[in-house]
């Protein structure tokens, strides 16, 4: 019988015969269309660095058609029934579930994410349309704000067309994670997802025009960031710009879309601190620490890339952790026993190798990894630990996005704090102690959007997640996402009884 990897390997040949067949296009007022400009790109396999497929490079004519369709479709989505919009969109939900297979085995193949991880995008996905759906009736709803002489009330009306822009790293997920409040809140939406992963934007557009999203509600562009990414921040039909990427790169989208006055919505990127106390629940950080940071490559925003422990556990508790890391199965993203597949690119691979060197000439110790892994032509890289370090060194201050963890001691609470908060970023933190005072003490002092106690990163989607500083800004989930998506109005109605001035009377 066929092991799981091997059913998992002919699945993937299958699905990929499609997108070998023709380069893929771009979702434009309900279907795929090619390019209006001859040129592609290659898209690369994490595996082998062989082309997976071509893909056209949206040019200023595709992203125009895109966002000229978005914004002829909006004011029929706007006004459709809330309950309408939210049976739609459970149809979404229904049609990312049939689809799971296919969404995890592409997303593994195109990203490198360990099929473990990536069986469960779908799933995630189809929760974040469930849960937007449901609110959907109620978006437009706001609050009563009485005076002396005049009732005042807030309603919510949707944006417009809006932009949404993607990373590499959980595409399909993070893409719904966007996508589904602003279609709930009444928008329409030009998608451009990240060039190095763009397989399975495509499926959720097919899926979202067979759920019966209307032609034009939900486009999606390929191409290049600086092409069809900057040219659809600045496109005048294109409302907000709700993007997940780089810091840098959200500098750059802010000012491309200030002639326009684009509202933006930031999700960056991170360095984010777990603090181990010497009363934690050293089994149970120990288990959340190597998940945090080797779990989907190290390529995730809110991974614990730095790790603060208190100096009396500091040497024995980096021990275990070594152990554990060394042992990390690095292999095939399909394979169902890999916990760390390859990079998603060549290009970032050696992002994240040049941090060994870097590490090194400043002093620190490559305690674990540091080195290639795998077939020659695949991104893979041995799960890596540096010790030895303090905080002003570049691997404790540059966000790397590779399963690399950076350990730095600590004396005290005010030291923990300290060094945890000195860095550009603000996105997640990770606090482990079993003292209860001192657990909120440090989560209130940590400069970063969402604080995690005796916990690794889970989401519970009424919460906000977004981050401080360099890590963002704005907050999505719950309501927060309906307010970034929609406008907020305030209609005052007079109760007849105030004086109205008079002039020229
Ligand atoms: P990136 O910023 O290079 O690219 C993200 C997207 O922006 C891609 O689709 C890219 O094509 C596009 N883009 C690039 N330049 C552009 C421009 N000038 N105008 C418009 N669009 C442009 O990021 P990446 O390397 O794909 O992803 C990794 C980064 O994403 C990391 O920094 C990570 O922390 C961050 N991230 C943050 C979160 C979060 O929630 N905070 C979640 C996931 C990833």
């Amino acid at each position: 019988m066929a092991s799981a990897f091997e059913t998992n390997l002919a699945t993937a040949e299958r699905l990929l015969t499609r997108f070998r067949d023709r380069p893929l296009g771009h979702f434009i007022d309900g279907r795929e269309v090619p390019g209006q400009s001859e040129r592609l790109f290659d898209n690369l396999s994490p595996i082998d660095g062989g082309i997976i497929n071509r893909v056209h490079a949206g040019n200023a004519a595709d992203v125009d058609a895109a966002a000229t369709a978005a914004q002829r479709a909006f004011p029929a989505w706007a006004a459709l029934p809330g309950t309408e919009r939210k049976r739609i969109l459970h149809r979404v939900a229904d049609g990312i579930l049939a689809r799971a297979e296919e969404i995890a085995v592409l997303e593994s193949l195109d990203s490198g994410q360990p099929i473990r991880f990536m069986s469960k995008a779908a799933e995630r996905a189809a929760e974040n349309f469930r849960f937007f759906a449901d609110r959907a009736p109620d978006a437009a709803n706001g609050l009563s704000l009485p005076a002396r002489d005049h009732l005042n009330f807030t309603v919510r009306q949707a944006l417009g067309p809006v932009a949404v822009i993607t990373p590499w790293n959980t595409p399909f997920m993070l893409s719904t994670w966007k996508i589904a409040p602003a279609l709930a809140a009444g928008c329409t939406v030009v998608h451009k997802p990240a060039e190095w992963s763009p397989l399975t934007a495509m499926l959720l557009a097919e899926i979202m025009a067979e759920a019966g999203v209307p032609a034009g509600v939900a486009n999606l562009v390929n191409g290049l960031g600086e092409e069809a990414g900057k040219l659809l921040t600045e496109h005048p039909a294109i409302k907000a710009v709700a993007f997940v990427g780089e810091s840098t790169t959200g500098s750059h989208i802010m000012a491309q879309g200030a002639p326009t006055l684009k509202r933006v919505h930031f999700e960056l990127g991170g360095k984010n601190p777990v603090v181990v106390f010497d009363d934690a629940d050293l089994d149970r950080a120990l288990d959340a620490v190597v998940f945090m940071i080797y779990s989907l490559n190290g390529q995730r925003c809110t991974s614990s890339s730095r790790l603060l422990v208190q100096s009396g556990i500091h040497d024995a508790f980096v021990e275990r952790l070594a152990e554990r890391v060394a042992r990390i199965r690095v292999g095939h993203p399909l394979d169902p026993s890999t916990e760390v597949g390859p990079l998603v690119h060549e290009r970032h691979l050696n992002k994240v190798l040049s941090y060994c060197d870097i590490a090194r000439e400043d002093g620190a110790t490559v305690k674990v990894g540091g080195v290639r892994a795998g077939e020659p032509g695949g991104n893979y890289v041995r799960p890596t630990l540096f010790t030895g370090a303090n905080n002003r060194m570049r691997i404790a201050q540059e966000e790397i996005f590779g399963p690399v963890l950076t350990a730095i001691p600590f004396n005290d609470e005010a030291e923990a704090v300290a060094v945890a908060n000195d860095v550009a970023y603000g996105l997640a933190g990770y606090v482990w102690t079993r003292d209860v005072s001192r657990a909120n003490r440090v989560a209130l002092k940590l400069d970063a959007g969402m604080v995690w106690i005796n916990s690794e990163n889970n989401r519970h989607l009424p919460t906000p997640f977004g981050g401080m500083k360099a890590s963002g800004i704005g907050r999505d989930g719950g309501d927060y996402s309906f307010d970034f998506y929609m406008e907020t109005k305030n209609i005052c109605v007079a109760l007849d009884t105030h004086t109205v001035p008079k002039l020229g009377a």
